[in-house]
């Protein structure tokens, strides 16, 4: 079967690999359908300092796929059924695995696509225990974008940064794939939404999405027009995963007592901060990596509902993966770019 491994640094290279054995006890074979793309992917492939990994390694961290077959003691998919896959191999036994938290997993093994062999592969056998079944109405797109872009902004917007209706939020990068299931999750609940672009032609598309207020980061400094736009109070909270960028920013567009979450640093991971203005102001800084599994199904139930939606880029084939990834890290996208596997 097909698989697409990272064999070094910026070099893909679609290999030839035996399929996977018959699923043992508590594990699924899956059909791989549809990876969808993520910063991680780009951080995966033009290679990190830090990141310890096995080389060649089967990218991919975001899926969903068919259930090809089950193996001894499974009852919680079915053979045919679609499935959003949960993009870090857990233990399933400590406590945090025990109550849905797997996020906090204290003996995880790592994140597909980055530590581990990923999704862009044929088949893939997995614990049962990390697929969510895809409830009725969600293709497989939708469940492709569950686990890691709708699934972490469900996890920081209502988990960690507790957004309330009512409130105002400036959401960094909307025409990124987070940014633009941020966008909506928020309008969805009754805030505020006020967003930024890198480029004019991104304007009306987060528009489009519900933003109230967009900022084209490249023209106006971000943090003078949120403060303009909120009366010099700024906003409730702010959905960070620019980091070096844009952190000093987004401290000065938070109101007193304001909440900032991050998940990513894709300017880079280090930065200067004012502990003054994180004290005297009362600021909480909230870091969040992935998600709950209930939080996997509850974005898939508001696709579902017709809530929201997955904002899609492009659909691409195994052979245009490396333009796709370029695209990615030149921020010349807007939502998600998808990788059909089947
Ligand atoms: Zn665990």
């Amino acid at each position: 079967m097909r698989a697409l491994q990272l064999i070094d640094d910026r070099k893909l290279e679609l290999v030839d690999i035996a399929p996977p054995p018959p699923p043992g006890v508590g594990e699924v074979t899956v059909n791989i359908r549809a990876v969808a793309l993520n910063h991680i992917d780009v951080w995966g492939w033009r290679g990190m300092a830090f990141a310890k990994r096995k080389m060649p390694l089967t990218i991919g961290a975001e899926a969903s796929g068919v259930v090809d077959a089950i193996g001894p003691g499974v009852s919680s998919v079915l053979p045919g059924q679609l499935v959003s896959i949960y993009g870090a191999q857990t233990c399933g036994l400590c406590r945090p695995c025990r109550e849905g938290r797997d996020n906090l997993c204290e003996h995880v093994s790592g994140v597909h696509g980055f530590h581990l062999d990923g999704f862009a592969q044929e088949k893939v056998n997995l614990p049962a225990r990390l697929l969510v079944p895809a409830p009725p109405g969600i293709d497989e797109i939708g469940a492709a974008v569950a686990p890691v872009t709708f699934g972490t902004v469900e996890h920081m917007l209502f988990d960690n940064a507790k957004l309330e209706p009512g409130e105002t939020i400036l959401v960094h990068a909307g025409g990124s794939g987070i940014g633009s299931a941020a966008i909506q999750l928020a309008k969805k609940i009754g805030c505020t939404v006020i967003t930024t672009v890198g480029s004019d032609n991104k304007i009306e598309k987060a528009k489009a999405l519900g933003a109230d207020h967009v900022i084209n980061y490249r023209e106006d400094r971000f943090e003078g027009v949120v403060r303009k736009l909120t009366k010099k109070k700024g906003v409730d909270v702010v959905f960070e995963h620019v980091g070096a960028d844009t952190w000093a920013g987004s401290m000065l567009s938070l109101r007193r007592g304001g909440r900032l979450v991050t998940c990513g640093s894709t300017s880079g991971v280090s930065t200067n901060m004012n502990l003054m203005m994180l004290f005297q102001q009362q600021l909480k800084l909230l870091g969040s990596f992935g998600c709950r599994m209930e939080n996997m199904a509850d974005a898939m139930q508001k696709m579902a509902r017709g809530l929201v939606h997955p904002v899609i880029d492009t659909q691409v084939g195994f052979d245009e993966i490396d333009t796709a990834l370029k695209r990615m890290e030149g921020r010349d996208v807007f939502g998600k770019i998808i990788l059909r596997i089947n």
